[in-house]
């Protein structure tokens, strides 16, 4: 996708999205509702044209060619299965399409239907199959006609969490054993960083930052991708001095930090620190020096294995806090936090 654009009149859906996508790759676009991950399928799948940009496939720009010639497959969020077709004429319905002859249709069908197990329900109609199982024809469906690209948008999230965890795992080795190249699209972070060799977050059209999901998940780059992934706390300020493999960090509210130098930052420059909220740690209220910081409880929300806290800090910031299995502190109760040099990752104010 090169510099790919969608307008709908005076909103923009999709803003300059550039990404590649390798050969056999489980490509995720992740982000929250509505920040243009659809629109960039219908542009891959072709039922809609980008008002600008490109869509390539090996080279050769696909986003002027009629869908029926992409070799493009697509299972969509309500899987979209035709109601008065068994299982295998639902499978079928691409290769009827496509006038694939019958012996060799018969055999793909069968093939495809072993392959997401299915076989024994090959003559059932679709209000006669589970969720999972309305979600594995959808996938055979997609499969047989063996496209160049597989679309999958949402399609576990008509499913209760633990067939979706099911389904995830046999998504995943089903990717491992066909290779397809795959496009998924989610808003769920679990999902995208389990079966993904490669993440794009997105955000109001725009993608923030593309990676593996480790990179994704350890390194953000910057706020929005920290705050998906769970960084919950953000102080803003600036690298004053470097001792070491530390920076001193002071907040525009006065007080410093030391941080562990990560990635590109130098003396001056102005910058946000983060951590997520189950790195700070509580400490005596005795210890004092560099990177505690005191406060009293707001808000504490037990939930049993853990207990998250707001802090309001003693320069008026609000930090979040969770603590694994500790008897729940109350509200008002004044607090001594760490926040250790290493767990605090630097990001770019922009
Ligand atoms: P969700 O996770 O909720 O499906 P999404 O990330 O897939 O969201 P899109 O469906 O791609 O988001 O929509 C992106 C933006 O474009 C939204 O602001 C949406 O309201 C807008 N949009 C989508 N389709 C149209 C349309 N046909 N006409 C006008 N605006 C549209």
């Amino acid at each position: 996708m090169k510099d790919l654009v969608k307008k709908f009149g005076n909103i923009t859906a999709v803003s300059s999205v550039n990404i590649d996508v390798d050969s056999g790759e489980f490509m995720t676009l992740l982000g929250p509702s509505g920040c243009g991950k659809t629109t960039i399928l219908s542009m891959i799948l072709g039922i809609l044209e980008p008002t600008s940009g490109s869509i390539s496939f090996d080279g050769q720009v696909i986003s002027q060619t009629p869908m029926n010639k992409r070799d493009v497959g697509m299972v969509f969020q309500n899987y979209a299965l035709f109601p008065h077709m068994t299982v295998a004429q639902n499978v079928a319905f691409g290769l009827d399409m496509r006038k694939v002859p019958k012996e060799e249709k018969e055999r793909r069908v069968k093939q495809v239907l072993e392959m997401v197990q299915l076989s024994d329900l090959a003559a059932r109609f679709p209000k006669e199959l589970s969720g999972g199982q309305q979600q594995r024809v959808a996938l055979a469906r997609a499969l047989v006609i063996r496209p160049k690209v597989l679309l999958l948008d949402e399609p576990l999230s008509n499913l209760d969490a633990k067939l979706r965890k099911e389904m995830r795992i046999q998504l995943k080795r089903l990717h491992e054993e066909v290779g397809i190249t795959t496009i998924y699209v989610t808003h769920d972070l679990e999902e995208a960083l389990s079966l993904s060799t490669k993440v794009a977050v997105m955000s109001k059209g725009i993608v923030r930052q593309i990676g593996s999901p480790q990179e994704i998940f350890l390194q953000p780059k910057n706020h929005f991708v920290a705050n998906f992934v769970g960084y919950g706390n953000f102080i803003h300020g600036k690298l004053k001095k470097e001792i070491d493999k530390y920076f001193v960090f002071e907040a525009d509210k006065g007080f410093t930090l030391r941080v562990r130098k990560n990635g590109h930052h130098r003396v001056g420059d102005s910058v946000i620190l983060t951590i997520k909220p189950e790195n700070v740690k509580i400490v005596g209220e005795k210890e004092e020096g560099a990177n505690c910081i005191k406060g009293k409880v707001l808000i504490s929300d037990y939930v049993g294995s853990t207990t998250s806290y707001e802090i309001l800090s003693e320069k008026g910031d609000i930090l979040k806090v969770n603590v694994l299995g500790l008897e729940p502190l109350p509200q008002n109760h004044t607090i001594n936090l760490y926040l250790a040099p290493e767990s605090l990752l630097i990001l770019d104010k922009e």
